[in-house]
């Protein structure tokens, strides 16, 4: 992890050069993206992107088949069955409205 966030350093400023509408600074000098929707923030553009694309003004699309749980991504779905329900049964598909 540490050296994720080294990278992370690293490559900042060849992000930044790029320019993102909607970007916003944070504390301590560490730069935000900002999703001009909805004023969410994210410290990777990718995870702005993301948001745009999945989540911004969408409801959670997957829902678990055991609990009121809902989740943006499939792959967050799992995670919480993983968690929350591993006694159940194998189950099917999941939802997606
Ligand atoms: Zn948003
Ligand atoms: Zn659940």
């Amino acid at each position: 992890m540490k050296l994720f966030s080294l990278i992370a350093q690293l490559y900042t400023p060849y992000i930044l050069s790029y320019g993102t509408p909607g970007l916003s600074s944070g504390k301590a000098g560490w730069t935000l993206y900002e999703c001009v929707d909805c004023g969410n923030k994210y410290k990777h553009k990718g995870s702005l992107q993301r948001h745009i694309k999945y989540e911004c003004r969408k409801q959670p699309s997957f829902k678990c088949p055991y609990c009121v749980y809902r989740a943006y991504q499939k792959h967050n779905l799992l995670l919480h069955e993983r968690h929350l329900h591993k006694d159940m049964p194998e189950k099917v598909d999941f939802v997606s409205e």
